[in-house]
């Protein structure tokens, strides 16, 4: 599951080495469309640093998952999603289908969910 960060597709987003849609950043947080929408409106919230996934949060890194949740609500607001709803998905490891070793949130509005997921 570790992977270095020189090696990581979303390291390199973040570092520009990779071109993004971004709808987002701050000192803590980069948010970018997903190149393969699976809504109207797709985009993924990750911290700037690598954390391979959701299982490698502790007492030290945990608070840039509430930035990461602090710039959902405002990114979510700004694209006029919020008052409808939408969905934040975090998916870990091999059984989540974690494709991309870097901590992220995906974000998804505009049309209805459906639960349960697949
Ligand atoms: P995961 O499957 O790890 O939860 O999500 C990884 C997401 O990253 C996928 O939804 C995939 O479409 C997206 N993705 C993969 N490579 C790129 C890329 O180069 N640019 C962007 N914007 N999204 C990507
Ligand atoms: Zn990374």
């Amino acid at each position: 599951m570790e992977i270095n960060m020189e090696d990581c597709l979303f390291c390199k987003i973040i570092k520009g080495e990779i071109p993004s849609k971004k709808v987002y950043e701050d000192d803590f947080v980069y948010a970018f469309y997903d190149i393969s929408p699976q809504a109207p409106t797709h985009f993924l919230v990750i911290p700037k640093e690598h954390i391979c996934c959701a299982n490698m949060i502790t007492a030290e890194n945990s608070s840039v998952v509430s930035k990461c949740f602090e710039a959902i609500a405002k990114i979510a607001n700004d694209l006029g999603i919020a008052d409808d709803g939408y969905r934040v998905i975090n998916n870990c490891g091999e059984l989540g289908q974690q494709t991309v070793k870097h901590l992220h949130f995906h974000v998804l509005g505009g049309r209805q969910m459906q639960w349960p997921p697949g």
